[in-house]
Protein backbone atom coordinates (compact mmCIF):
# COMPACT_ATOMS: atom_id res chain seq x y z
CA UNK A 1 0.00 0.00 0.00
CA UNK A 2 1.25 3.64 -0.59
CA UNK A 3 0.11 6.88 0.74
CA UNK A 4 -1.89 6.92 -2.67
CA UNK A 5 -3.99 3.89 -3.34
CA UNK A 6 -7.64 5.87 -2.59
CA UNK A 7 -9.78 7.26 -5.09
CA UNK A 8 -8.36 9.72 -7.65
CA UNK A 9 -9.48 13.30 -8.61
CA UNK A 10 -9.18 16.67 -10.65
CA UNK A 11 -7.90 19.35 -9.28
CA UNK A 12 -9.52 22.09 -10.93
CA UNK A 13 -9.86 25.58 -9.77
CA UNK A 14 -7.89 24.28 -6.38
CA UNK A 15 -10.28 22.00 -5.86
CA UNK A 16 -11.40 18.44 -5.61
CA UNK A 17 -13.51 17.30 -8.12
CA UNK A 18 -14.50 14.06 -9.03
CA UNK A 19 -16.11 12.58 -12.61
CA UNK A 20 -19.41 11.68 -13.57
CA UNK A 21 -17.95 8.85 -14.90
CA UNK A 22 -14.52 7.20 -14.14
CA UNK A 23 -11.53 5.81 -16.63
CA UNK A 24 -10.27 2.30 -15.65
CA UNK A 25 -6.55 2.37 -15.25
CA UNK A 26 -4.53 -1.26 -15.64
CA UNK A 27 -1.07 -2.37 -14.69
CA UNK A 28 0.41 -3.19 -17.64
CA UNK A 29 2.48 -5.65 -15.74
CA UNK A 30 -0.98 -7.75 -15.37
CA UNK A 31 -3.26 -6.16 -17.94
CA UNK A 32 -5.75 -5.64 -15.13
CA UNK A 33 -7.44 -2.22 -13.80
CA UNK A 34 -6.62 -1.39 -10.57
CA UNK A 35 -7.75 2.19 -10.35
CA UNK A 36 -10.33 4.80 -11.57
CA UNK A 37 -9.69 8.26 -12.16
CA UNK A 38 -12.23 10.68 -13.46
CA UNK A 39 -13.34 11.12 -17.16
CA UNK A 40 -13.90 15.03 -17.46
CA UNK A 41 -16.95 16.09 -18.75
CA UNK A 42 -17.27 19.05 -21.19
CA UNK A 43 -18.98 21.10 -18.58
CA UNK A 44 -15.73 20.04 -16.03
CA UNK A 45 -13.49 21.32 -19.04
CA UNK A 46 -15.19 24.72 -18.97
CA UNK A 47 -14.99 25.36 -15.14
CA UNK A 48 -11.17 24.41 -15.73
CA UNK A 49 -10.68 27.06 -18.93
CA UNK A 50 -12.68 29.71 -16.88
CA UNK A 51 -10.82 29.06 -13.44
CA UNK A 52 -7.41 29.23 -15.27
CA UNK A 53 -8.55 32.40 -17.28
CA UNK A 54 -10.04 34.12 -13.77
CA UNK A 55 -6.18 32.79 -12.63
CA UNK A 56 -4.41 34.63 -15.38
CA UNK A 57 -5.51 38.02 -14.76
CA UNK A 58 -3.50 37.58 -11.01
CA UNK A 59 -0.76 35.30 -11.80
CA UNK A 60 0.12 37.25 -14.90
CA UNK A 61 1.02 40.33 -12.75
CA UNK A 62 2.53 38.37 -9.94
CA UNK A 63 6.21 39.43 -10.08
CA UNK A 64 8.38 36.79 -11.81
CA UNK A 65 10.51 36.37 -8.64
CA UNK A 66 6.93 34.82 -6.98
CA UNK A 67 6.04 32.97 -9.86
CA UNK A 68 10.10 30.89 -9.92
CA UNK A 69 9.70 31.14 -6.06
CA UNK A 70 6.58 28.58 -6.41
CA UNK A 71 7.86 26.46 -9.14
CA UNK A 72 10.91 26.38 -7.31
CA UNK A 73 8.24 24.92 -4.16
CA UNK A 74 6.87 22.43 -6.74
CA UNK A 75 10.16 21.06 -7.06
CA UNK A 76 10.25 20.22 -3.16
CA UNK A 77 7.37 18.58 -3.35
CA UNK A 78 7.76 16.14 -5.17
CA UNK A 79 11.14 15.56 -4.11
CA UNK A 80 8.95 15.08 -0.76
CA UNK A 81 6.62 12.50 -2.09
CA UNK A 82 9.37 11.04 -4.74
CA UNK A 83 9.01 7.55 -3.02
CA UNK A 84 5.25 7.29 -3.38
CA UNK A 85 4.84 8.88 -6.17
CA UNK A 86 7.22 6.19 -7.81
CA UNK A 87 5.80 3.25 -6.51
CA UNK A 88 2.18 4.09 -8.08
CA UNK A 89 4.48 5.32 -10.98
CA UNK A 90 5.36 1.78 -11.39
CA UNK A 91 2.27 0.29 -11.17
CA UNK A 92 0.65 2.73 -13.44
CA UNK A 93 3.35 2.79 -16.39
CA UNK A 94 5.27 -0.16 -15.92
CA UNK A 95 8.35 1.00 -15.43
CA UNK A 96 10.90 -0.33 -12.28
CA UNK A 97 10.39 2.01 -9.13
CA UNK A 98 13.84 3.25 -8.79
CA UNK A 99 13.91 4.75 -12.38
CA UNK A 100 10.36 5.69 -12.00
CA UNK A 101 11.85 7.74 -9.13
CA UNK A 102 14.49 9.02 -11.47
CA UNK A 103 12.05 10.41 -13.42
CA UNK A 104 10.18 11.51 -10.53
CA UNK A 105 13.48 13.12 -9.16
CA UNK A 106 14.39 14.65 -12.40
CA UNK A 107 11.49 15.93 -12.84
CA UNK A 108 12.01 18.13 -9.58
CA UNK A 109 15.36 18.98 -11.33
CA UNK A 110 13.59 20.65 -14.11
CA UNK A 111 11.28 22.69 -12.64
CA UNK A 112 14.18 24.11 -10.31
CA UNK A 113 16.63 24.60 -13.53
CA UNK A 114 13.37 26.53 -15.07
CA UNK A 115 13.15 28.37 -12.58
CA UNK A 116 16.54 29.74 -12.55
CA UNK A 117 15.30 31.64 -15.76
CA UNK A 118 13.92 34.77 -16.79
CA UNK A 119 12.99 36.24 -20.60
CA UNK A 120 15.16 38.83 -21.58
CA UNK A 121 14.70 42.84 -22.19
CA UNK A 122 16.00 43.91 -25.67
CA UNK A 123 16.47 47.51 -25.85
CA UNK A 124 16.73 47.77 -29.51
CA UNK A 125 17.10 52.36 -28.72
CA UNK A 126 17.86 54.38 -25.67
CA UNK A 127 18.27 58.21 -27.52
CA UNK A 128 17.16 61.77 -26.41
CA UNK A 129 14.41 60.96 -29.19
CA UNK A 130 12.88 57.80 -28.09
CA UNK A 131 12.92 54.58 -25.97
CA UNK A 132 12.07 51.42 -27.59
CA UNK A 133 12.00 48.25 -25.29
CA UNK A 134 10.57 44.66 -26.69
CA UNK A 135 10.12 42.40 -23.47
CA UNK A 136 8.13 38.90 -23.56
CA UNK A 137 4.77 38.95 -21.75
CA UNK A 138 2.27 35.89 -21.37
CA UNK A 139 -0.22 34.15 -23.66
CA UNK A 140 -2.96 32.99 -21.52
CA UNK A 141 -4.33 29.75 -20.78
CA UNK A 142 -1.88 27.05 -21.93
CA UNK A 143 -3.74 23.51 -23.24
CA UNK A 144 -0.97 21.13 -21.98
CA UNK A 145 -1.45 17.48 -23.29
CA UNK A 146 1.24 14.84 -22.10
CA UNK A 147 1.85 11.42 -23.58
CA UNK A 148 2.33 7.55 -21.15
CA UNK A 149 6.04 6.91 -21.55
CA UNK A 150 7.39 9.56 -19.51
CA UNK A 151 4.21 10.86 -17.72
CA UNK A 152 5.55 13.45 -15.04
CA UNK A 153 8.60 14.59 -16.77
CA UNK A 154 7.10 15.61 -20.25
CA UNK A 155 4.06 17.60 -18.03
CA UNK A 156 6.54 19.09 -15.86
CA UNK A 157 8.42 20.42 -19.12
CA UNK A 158 5.33 21.99 -20.10
CA UNK A 159 4.31 23.02 -16.34
CA UNK A 160 7.38 24.80 -15.70
CA UNK A 161 8.16 27.18 -18.49
CA UNK A 162 4.55 28.14 -18.74
CA UNK A 163 3.96 28.76 -15.04
CA UNK A 164 7.67 31.23 -14.77
CA UNK A 165 6.24 33.00 -17.98
CA UNK A 166 3.47 33.78 -16.40
CA UNK A 167 0.25 31.83 -18.06
CA UNK A 168 -2.14 29.02 -15.99
CA UNK A 169 -2.53 25.97 -17.71
CA UNK A 170 -4.82 23.30 -17.76
CA UNK A 171 -3.43 19.86 -18.12
CA UNK A 172 -4.42 16.96 -19.25
CA UNK A 173 -2.26 13.45 -18.56
CA UNK A 174 -2.53 10.75 -21.11
CA UNK A 175 -5.51 8.12 -19.92
CA UNK A 176 -3.06 5.16 -20.02
CA UNK A 177 -1.11 6.83 -16.98
CA UNK A 178 -3.24 9.88 -15.23
CA UNK A 179 -2.65 8.75 -11.85
CA UNK A 180 0.49 10.38 -10.63
CA UNK A 181 -0.46 13.77 -12.81
CA UNK A 182 -3.63 13.72 -11.08
CA UNK A 183 -1.73 13.22 -7.02
CA UNK A 184 0.96 16.05 -8.03
CA UNK A 185 -2.12 18.38 -9.04
CA UNK A 186 -3.39 17.66 -5.55
CA UNK A 187 0.24 18.44 -4.05
CA UNK A 188 0.44 21.21 -6.00
CA UNK A 189 -2.49 22.87 -4.48
CA UNK A 190 -0.42 24.16 -1.54
CA UNK A 191 1.91 25.72 -4.24
CA UNK A 192 0.21 27.14 -6.83
CA UNK A 193 -2.81 29.99 -6.65
CA UNK A 194 -6.51 28.21 -6.96
CA UNK A 195 -6.81 28.07 -11.02
CA UNK A 196 -3.00 28.36 -11.82
CA UNK A 197 -2.77 25.03 -12.18
CA UNK A 198 -5.92 22.65 -13.58
CA UNK A 199 -5.14 19.05 -13.86
CA UNK A 200 -7.91 17.05 -15.73
CA UNK A 201 -8.39 13.49 -16.67
CA UNK A 202 -10.64 11.73 -19.32
CA UNK A 203 -11.03 9.27 -22.58
CA UNK A 204 -10.56 9.98 -25.71
CA UNK A 205 -12.86 12.94 -26.36
CA UNK A 206 -11.26 14.86 -23.66
CA UNK A 207 -8.13 15.91 -26.30
CA UNK A 208 -10.14 16.79 -29.35
CA UNK A 209 -12.64 19.03 -26.84
CA UNK A 210 -9.23 20.34 -25.77
CA UNK A 211 -7.53 21.59 -28.69
CA UNK A 212 -11.15 22.81 -29.87
CA UNK A 213 -11.88 25.13 -26.92
CA UNK A 214 -11.35 28.74 -27.62
CA UNK A 215 -10.55 29.43 -24.16
CA UNK A 216 -6.83 28.56 -24.92
CA UNK A 217 -4.18 31.22 -26.32
CA UNK A 218 -1.79 27.91 -26.75
CA UNK A 219 -1.65 24.43 -26.91
CA UNK A 220 1.63 22.31 -25.77
CA UNK A 221 1.44 18.75 -27.11
CA UNK A 222 3.83 15.81 -26.87
CA UNK A 223 2.87 12.59 -28.36
CA UNK A 224 2.31 10.64 -31.17
CA UNK A 225 3.29 12.30 -35.20
CA UNK A 226 -0.19 10.94 -36.40
CA UNK A 227 -2.61 13.06 -33.43
CA UNK A 228 0.40 16.26 -33.52
CA UNK A 229 -1.26 16.66 -37.27
CA UNK A 230 -4.80 16.77 -35.60
CA UNK A 231 -3.89 19.18 -32.99
CA UNK A 232 -2.62 21.66 -35.28
CA UNK A 233 -5.21 21.07 -37.62
CA UNK A 234 -7.81 22.12 -35.08
CA UNK A 235 -5.62 24.65 -33.52
CA UNK A 236 -5.82 26.64 -36.88
CA UNK A 237 -9.44 27.63 -36.79
CA UNK A 238 -8.47 30.50 -33.80
CA UNK A 239 -4.96 30.40 -34.44
CA UNK A 240 -4.28 29.07 -30.98
CA UNK A 241 -0.32 28.88 -30.65
CA UNK A 242 1.40 25.25 -30.68
CA UNK A 243 4.36 23.78 -29.68
CA UNK A 244 3.91 19.62 -30.76
CA UNK A 245 6.72 17.20 -30.00
CA UNK A 246 6.21 14.22 -31.92
CA UNK A 247 7.62 11.44 -32.65
CA UNK A 248 11.14 9.96 -34.14
CA UNK A 249 12.24 7.33 -35.90
CA UNK A 250 16.43 7.74 -34.26
CA UNK A 251 19.10 6.14 -36.26
CA UNK A 252 22.73 5.42 -34.35
CA UNK A 253 25.65 5.08 -36.95
CA UNK A 254 28.41 2.72 -35.08
CA UNK A 255 31.86 3.43 -36.87
CA UNK A 256 34.50 0.43 -36.86
CA UNK A 257 37.03 2.15 -34.68
CA UNK A 258 34.59 1.93 -31.60
CA UNK A 259 35.72 0.12 -28.17
CA UNK A 260 33.10 -2.83 -28.43
CA UNK A 261 32.90 -3.71 -25.08
CA UNK A 262 32.36 0.19 -24.01
CA UNK A 263 29.61 1.19 -26.54
CA UNK A 264 27.52 -2.11 -26.74
CA UNK A 265 25.98 -1.85 -22.91
CA UNK A 266 25.54 2.40 -24.13
CA UNK A 267 23.66 1.62 -26.83
CA UNK A 268 21.51 -1.39 -25.56
CA UNK A 269 20.53 1.05 -22.81
CA UNK A 270 19.92 3.75 -25.15
CA UNK A 271 17.68 1.59 -27.24
CA UNK A 272 15.71 -0.16 -24.46
CA UNK A 273 15.68 1.92 -21.27
CA UNK A 274 11.81 2.10 -20.36
CA UNK A 275 11.09 -0.75 -22.96
CA UNK A 276 12.40 1.90 -25.48
CA UNK A 277 9.56 3.77 -25.00
CA UNK A 278 11.44 6.95 -25.41
CA UNK A 279 10.93 9.46 -27.96
CA UNK A 280 14.57 9.76 -28.44
CA UNK A 281 15.56 6.11 -28.05
CA UNK A 282 17.65 4.52 -31.07
CA UNK A 283 14.97 3.27 -33.50
CA UNK A 284 17.42 2.01 -36.23
CA UNK A 285 20.67 0.59 -35.61
CA UNK A 286 23.83 1.52 -38.14
CA UNK A 287 26.79 -0.35 -37.83
CA UNK A 288 29.88 -1.16 -40.05
CA UNK A 289 30.13 -3.55 -41.68
CA UNK A 290 33.79 -4.46 -39.71
CA UNK A 291 31.99 -4.49 -36.44
CA UNK A 292 28.79 -5.86 -37.39
CA UNK A 293 29.01 -9.36 -36.05
CA UNK A 294 30.80 -8.38 -32.92
CA UNK A 295 28.64 -5.86 -31.61
CA UNK A 296 25.29 -7.62 -32.54
CA UNK A 297 26.76 -10.43 -30.19
CA UNK A 298 27.59 -8.22 -27.67
CA UNK A 299 23.81 -7.14 -27.48
CA UNK A 300 21.99 -10.06 -27.60
CA UNK A 301 23.95 -11.32 -25.04
CA UNK A 302 22.89 -8.30 -23.22
CA UNK A 303 19.63 -9.14 -23.74
CA UNK A 304 19.21 -12.55 -22.67
CA UNK A 305 20.97 -11.28 -18.85
CA UNK A 306 18.55 -8.46 -18.27
CA UNK A 307 15.50 -9.17 -16.52
CA UNK A 308 12.19 -8.26 -18.14
CA UNK A 309 9.42 -8.05 -15.77
CA UNK A 310 6.89 -6.58 -13.14
CA UNK A 311 8.67 -3.48 -12.32
CA UNK A 312 7.65 -3.46 -8.48
CA UNK A 313 9.82 -6.91 -8.47
CA UNK A 314 13.10 -6.52 -6.91
CA UNK A 315 16.20 -7.05 -10.00
CA UNK A 316 13.73 -5.97 -12.58
CA UNK A 317 15.97 -4.17 -15.18
CA UNK A 318 13.15 -3.33 -18.00
CA UNK A 319 9.30 -3.47 -17.32
CA UNK A 320 6.43 -4.39 -19.76
CA UNK A 321 5.00 -2.12 -22.75
CA UNK A 322 2.87 0.48 -21.06
CA UNK A 323 -0.77 -0.59 -22.61
CA UNK A 324 -2.43 -3.08 -24.77
CA UNK A 325 -2.49 -0.62 -27.55
CA UNK A 326 1.11 -0.21 -28.09
CA UNK A 327 1.86 -4.01 -26.96
CA UNK A 328 -0.37 -4.77 -30.09
CA UNK A 329 1.41 -2.60 -31.89
CA UNK A 330 4.45 -3.87 -31.44
CA UNK A 331 3.56 -7.57 -32.04
CA UNK A 332 2.26 -6.51 -34.86
CA UNK A 333 6.05 -5.36 -36.07
CA UNK A 334 7.46 -9.14 -34.72
CA UNK A 335 4.98 -10.89 -36.66
CA UNK A 336 5.41 -8.28 -40.07
CA UNK A 337 9.31 -9.47 -39.87
CA UNK A 338 8.34 -13.04 -38.53
CA UNK A 339 6.39 -13.05 -41.80
CA UNK A 340 8.86 -11.66 -44.05
CA UNK A 341 11.34 -14.47 -43.08
CA UNK A 342 13.65 -12.14 -41.14
CA UNK A 343 16.19 -12.97 -38.50
CA UNK A 344 15.07 -12.05 -34.89
CA UNK A 345 17.42 -12.62 -31.69
CA UNK A 346 15.32 -12.84 -28.54
CA UNK A 347 16.76 -12.12 -25.31
CA UNK A 348 15.20 -13.09 -21.94
CA UNK A 349 12.06 -14.94 -21.37
CA UNK A 350 9.15 -12.63 -19.96
CA UNK A 351 6.05 -13.36 -17.99
CA UNK A 352 3.06 -15.00 -19.96
CA UNK A 353 0.45 -12.83 -18.18
CA UNK A 354 0.92 -8.26 -18.67
CA UNK A 355 1.65 -6.84 -21.77
CA UNK A 356 5.24 -8.35 -22.07
CA UNK A 357 7.36 -8.29 -25.19
CA UNK A 358 11.19 -10.12 -24.90
CA UNK A 359 13.77 -7.78 -26.25
CA UNK A 360 14.22 -8.38 -29.86
CA UNK A 361 16.81 -7.39 -32.14
CA UNK A 362 16.18 -7.87 -35.66
CA UNK A 363 19.26 -9.03 -37.58
CA UNK A 364 20.30 -6.84 -40.97
CA UNK A 365 16.47 -6.46 -42.13
CA UNK A 366 16.35 -4.49 -45.79
CA UNK A 367 15.89 -0.94 -45.27
CA UNK A 368 12.71 -0.97 -46.51
CA UNK A 369 10.95 -3.41 -43.92
CA UNK A 370 8.34 -1.87 -41.52
CA UNK A 371 10.45 -2.34 -38.56
CA UNK A 372 13.14 0.18 -40.32
CA UNK A 373 10.75 2.17 -41.84
CA UNK A 374 8.46 2.91 -38.76
CA UNK A 375 8.80 4.26 -35.06
CA UNK A 376 8.20 0.91 -32.82
CA UNK A 377 7.84 2.78 -29.52
CA UNK A 378 8.91 -0.91 -28.00
CA UNK A 379 11.34 -3.35 -27.56
CA UNK A 380 12.20 -4.71 -30.74
CA UNK A 381 15.53 -2.71 -32.36
CA UNK A 382 16.32 -2.98 -36.47
CA UNK A 383 20.02 -3.21 -36.61
CA UNK A 384 21.57 -2.58 -40.03
CA UNK A 385 25.22 -3.11 -41.98
CA UNK A 386 26.56 -0.23 -43.41
CA UNK A 387 30.34 0.42 -45.54
CA UNK A 388 30.63 3.90 -46.72
CA UNK A 389 29.39 7.22 -44.86
CA UNK A 390 27.91 8.95 -47.09
CA UNK A 391 25.79 6.48 -48.24
CA UNK A 392 24.81 5.90 -44.12
CA UNK A 393 24.08 9.29 -43.39
CA UNK A 394 21.75 9.24 -45.99
CA UNK A 395 19.91 6.07 -45.02
CA UNK A 396 19.84 7.91 -41.78
CA UNK A 397 18.05 10.86 -43.00
CA UNK A 398 15.99 9.15 -45.62
CA UNK A 399 12.97 10.02 -42.87
CA UNK A 400 10.01 12.12 -42.23
CA UNK A 401 11.09 12.15 -38.35
CA UNK A 402 13.75 14.54 -37.22
CA UNK A 403 13.80 14.04 -33.54
CA UNK A 404 17.28 12.81 -32.32
CA UNK A 405 20.74 10.68 -33.81
CA UNK A 406 23.88 9.16 -32.28
CA UNK A 407 27.11 8.76 -33.68
CA UNK A 408 29.72 6.38 -32.19
CA UNK A 409 33.12 6.80 -32.57
CA UNK A 410 36.66 7.65 -30.96
CA UNK A 411 37.22 9.55 -33.39
CA UNK A 412 35.50 12.69 -32.34
CA UNK A 413 36.40 14.94 -34.95
CA UNK A 414 34.71 13.21 -37.78
CA UNK A 415 31.80 11.85 -35.46
CA UNK A 416 30.69 15.59 -35.02
CA UNK A 417 31.41 15.76 -38.96
CA UNK A 418 28.91 13.31 -39.21
CA UNK A 419 26.16 14.49 -36.41
CA UNK A 420 26.48 17.96 -38.54
CA UNK A 421 24.87 16.05 -41.41
CA UNK A 422 22.27 14.38 -39.58
CA UNK A 423 18.94 15.85 -40.00
CA UNK A 424 17.23 15.75 -36.51
CA UNK A 425 17.10 18.38 -33.80
CA UNK A 426 19.35 16.62 -31.29
CA UNK A 427 22.82 14.77 -32.17
CA UNK A 428 24.68 12.98 -29.47
CA UNK A 429 28.31 12.03 -29.92
CA UNK A 430 29.32 9.10 -27.94
CA UNK A 431 26.36 9.54 -25.44
CA UNK A 432 22.52 8.99 -26.02
CA UNK A 433 19.54 10.21 -24.23
CA UNK A 434 20.80 13.19 -22.97
CA UNK A 435 19.05 15.84 -22.78
CA UNK A 436 19.20 19.14 -20.19
CA UNK A 437 16.40 22.12 -19.28
CA UNK A 438 18.88 24.57 -20.55
CA UNK A 439 19.47 23.44 -24.16
CA UNK A 440 16.81 23.47 -26.81
CA UNK A 441 15.11 20.62 -27.87
CA UNK A 442 13.52 20.52 -30.94
CA UNK A 443 12.01 18.21 -33.79
CA UNK A 444 12.63 18.74 -37.07
CA UNK A 445 10.35 17.48 -40.36
CA UNK A 446 7.95 15.66 -38.82
CA UNK A 447 9.17 15.40 -35.35
CA UNK A 448 7.84 18.47 -34.19
CA UNK A 449 7.01 22.10 -34.19
CA UNK A 450 8.48 24.40 -32.04
CA UNK A 451 10.59 23.84 -29.18
CA UNK A 452 10.65 22.87 -26.11
CA UNK A 453 13.56 23.68 -22.89
CA UNK A 454 16.12 26.02 -22.92
CA UNK A 455 15.28 29.96 -23.54
CA UNK A 456 13.59 29.30 -26.31
CA UNK A 457 11.20 26.68 -24.88
CA UNK A 458 10.62 29.42 -22.41
CA UNK A 459 9.94 32.16 -25.06
CA UNK A 460 7.30 29.44 -26.55
CA UNK A 461 5.14 30.68 -24.02
CA UNK A 462 5.59 34.05 -24.39
CA UNK A 463 4.64 36.43 -26.88
CA UNK A 464 7.06 39.94 -27.70
CA UNK A 465 5.90 43.00 -27.23
CA UNK A 466 7.66 46.01 -28.57
CA UNK A 467 7.36 49.46 -26.68
CA UNK A 468 8.09 52.43 -28.41
CA UNK A 469 8.59 55.78 -26.06
CA UNK A 470 8.90 59.39 -27.53
CA UNK A 471 11.17 61.39 -25.89
CA UNK A 472 10.63 64.74 -27.85
P1 LIG B 1 -0.73 9.84 -28.61
O1 LIG B 1 -0.56 10.84 -29.68
O2 LIG B 1 -1.61 8.67 -28.84
O3 LIG B 1 -1.33 10.54 -27.30
C1 LIG B 1 -0.69 11.65 -26.67
C2 LIG B 1 -1.73 12.43 -25.89
O4 LIG B 1 -2.67 13.01 -26.80
C3 LIG B 1 -2.57 11.61 -24.91
O5 LIG B 1 -2.78 12.39 -23.75
C4 LIG B 1 -3.86 11.40 -25.67
O6 LIG B 1 -4.97 11.21 -24.81
C5 LIG B 1 -3.99 12.71 -26.42
N1 LIG B 1 -4.79 12.67 -27.65
C6 LIG B 1 -5.09 11.59 -28.42
N2 LIG B 1 -5.79 11.98 -29.51
C7 LIG B 1 -5.95 13.32 -29.42
C8 LIG B 1 -6.56 14.31 -30.26
N3 LIG B 1 -7.16 13.99 -31.40
N4 LIG B 1 -6.49 15.59 -29.87
C9 LIG B 1 -5.86 15.94 -28.73
N5 LIG B 1 -5.26 15.06 -27.90
C10 LIG B 1 -5.30 13.76 -28.24
O7 LIG B 1 0.74 9.42 -28.20
P2 LIG B 1 1.18 8.34 -27.11
O8 LIG B 1 0.91 6.99 -27.67
O9 LIG B 1 0.61 8.71 -25.76
O10 LIG B 1 2.76 8.61 -27.03
C11 LIG B 1 3.67 7.97 -27.85
C12 LIG B 1 4.17 8.89 -28.94
O11 LIG B 1 4.64 10.09 -28.37
C13 LIG B 1 5.35 8.33 -29.71
O12 LIG B 1 5.20 8.61 -31.09
C14 LIG B 1 6.55 9.12 -29.17
O13 LIG B 1 7.65 9.19 -30.03
C15 LIG B 1 5.92 10.43 -28.90
N6 LIG B 1 6.68 11.18 -27.91
C16 LIG B 1 7.36 12.29 -28.31
C17 LIG B 1 8.14 12.99 -27.41
C18 LIG B 1 8.90 14.22 -27.81
O14 LIG B 1 9.27 14.99 -26.94
N7 LIG B 1 9.14 14.46 -29.09
C19 LIG B 1 8.22 12.56 -26.09
C20 LIG B 1 7.52 11.42 -25.72
C21 LIG B 1 6.74 10.74 -26.64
Amino acid sequence: MTAFDRDYVMTIGGKSVSGDATIEVANPATGEAFAAAPDCTRAQLDDAVAAARAAFKTWRNTPIADRQAAVRKAADVLIANADDLARLFTREQGRPVDAAKQEILGAAQWLQAVAAMSPPVHVSEDSGAQYIETRYVPLGVVCAIAPWNFPVTLAMWKVAPALVAGNTMVLKPSPFTPLCTLKIGELFRDVFPPGVLNIISGGDDLGPWMTAHPGFAKISFTGSTATGKRVMESAAKDLKRVTLELGGNDAAIVMPDVDLDDVAQKIFFGAFFNTAQICVATKRLYVHEDVYDALRDRLAAIARSVKVGDGAEQGTVLGPVQNKRQFDRVMALMEDARKNNLTLLHGADVPEAGYFVPVTIVDNPPESARVVQEEAFGPILPMLKFKDVDDVIDRANASDYGLAGAVWSKDVNQAIEIARRIETGTVWVNQNLNLRPDTPFAGHKQSGFGVENGMEGLLEYMAPQAIYVART
